[in-house]
């Protein structure tokens, strides 16, 4: 096979495997074609990247209440890129590498550090959160065998390294307030 044969071949598969997601603005005609499992008619109709964030992305409260280098520790998978269209100049900068009157630019630093790990599928997010989960509960009980204050718990934790149990620790203390 000469390689002018090989690569119309190769083109032709990519493009039978393009277009099966249509834009949520795509036309009515595309639409129609996607829900029958068929390709989108325009390329503009084709869905294009969209970005999400990892199901246990920490809130913006959380967020908020740490320092830009708390935030920074945080894993790879929470550092994605947010447009701000308010800024000026507008910016790409981290969704969570921020503090109070200060954000970063995208990449951040973690984001170029560990660039392999920024974009995970979201069955690893959530086995991580689900693993995170079982961890928190596990030192809930610890702490209320031992009579432990969760703030004390929480300030281990933040201390050794660990600020993100850490602040899931403050925010189940916080929900926990909440529905006292
Ligand atoms: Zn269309
Ligand atoms: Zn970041």
């Amino acid at each position: 096979m000469n390689d002018e044969i090989f690569w119309a071949e190769q083109r032709a598969i990519d493009a039978a495997s393009r277009g099966q997601q249509a834009d949520p603005t795509a036309c009515g005609t595309c639409q129609d074609n996607v829900k029958a499992g068929e390709q989108v008619e325009h390329e503009e109709c084709a869905q294009r990247a969209t970005l999400l964030q990892a199901p246990d992305h920490p809130s913006y409260e959380l967020l908020a209440g740490v320092s830009m280098e708390e935030n920074a520790k945080l894993p790879a998978r929470f550092h994605i890129p947010v447009f701000d269209d308010c800024g000026k100049p507008n910016a790409w900068l981290c969704a969570v590498c921020q503090e109070e009157g200060a954000v970063s630019l995208w990449p951040c630093k973690t984001a170029t550090e560990q660039g392999t790990k920024v974009f995970t599928p979201a069955h690893e997010a959530e086995t991580a959160l689900r693993r995170q989960a079982a961890r928190i509960a596990e030192l809930e009980k610890a702490a209320r065998k031992a009579q432990e204050p969760m703030e004390r718990l929480a300030l281990a934790f933040e201390n050794t390294g660990e600020p993100e149990i850490g602040r899931q620790i403050r925010s189940a203390i916080k929900a926990g307030a909440a529905t006292q």
